[in-house]
């Protein structure tokens, strides 16, 4: 199974993608979680996209395809996670993966409200262990994660003002690809609980196992 996963900011696709790709064993690629790396790692391209990604904008075509391509050229199965972001991604995903023989079964998208995006991003705090990605639940900002030892924060990009800038990025941008996956696309209702989404995604996404 080749399938990205999208929806807008806080729609659960990162905690879902890491749970379906487990239980389908597939690879598992978020380009949010490799960007933020970059950034953290201090190299070159990370200072490069800082800004972009601090303030809820989309980094530039030619580095994110360039990235992802990089990691799945030898790869049979995998899940991308906030990727393609748009529909110039989306039609260099398929030209690539057409190439290789390899084209993607679908897209799955999780729907969510704008006000449940709100609540839940502006409330949420992460782990900066692993990949930043461990979302605490009954812990305080400035807690320890149990886990690694690093301390519970707000993402930077989880503000109000961002939030609502990426929630416009998504509406003008993202949530096109709806109509470029018609055909093949999987529309899940994010609303519910973490076990919930994730019985709904198992079952839909059956048909491509
Ligand atoms: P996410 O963790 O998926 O919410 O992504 C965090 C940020 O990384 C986004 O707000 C963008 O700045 C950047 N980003 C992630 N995926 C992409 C992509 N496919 N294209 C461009 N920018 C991306």
């Amino acid at each position: 199974m080749r399938v990205t996963f999208f929806g807008p900011p806080g729609s659960g696709k990162g905690t879902q993608a890491e749970r379906i790709s487990e239980y389908y064993g597939l690879e598992h690629l978020s380009t949010g979680v490799l960007l933020r790396e970059e950034i953290r790692s201090g190299s070159e391209l990370g200072e490069i996209i800082r800004d972009t990604v601090e303030s809820g904008r989309l980094v530039g075509d030619d580095i994110v395809n360039r990235e992802v391509f990089g990691r799945i050229a030898d790869v049979e199965d995998f899940l991308l996670d906030g990727y393609p972001r748009n529909i110039a991604q989306a039609s260099d995903l398929d030209g690539y993966l057409d190439d290789l023989g390899r084209p993607l079964s679908g897209a799955v998208f999780i729907q969510v409200p704008d006000e449940e995006v709100i609540r839940r991003l502006t409330g949420r705090l992460v782990c900066a262990c692993a990949d930043g990605t461990r979302h605490s639940s009954g812990f305080e900002e400035g807690d320890i994660c149990p886990e690694c030892g690093n301390a519970f924060v707000r993402r930077i990009d989880d503000n109000r003002e961002v939030v609502d800038n990426r929630l416009r990025q998504y509406h003008s941008l993202t949530a096109g690809l709806e109509d470029y996956y018609r055909g093949r696309l999987l529309s899940v209702d994010g609303m519910g609980s973490v076990e919930e989404v994730f019985r709904k995604l198992r079952e839909a996404l059956r048909p491509w196992a």
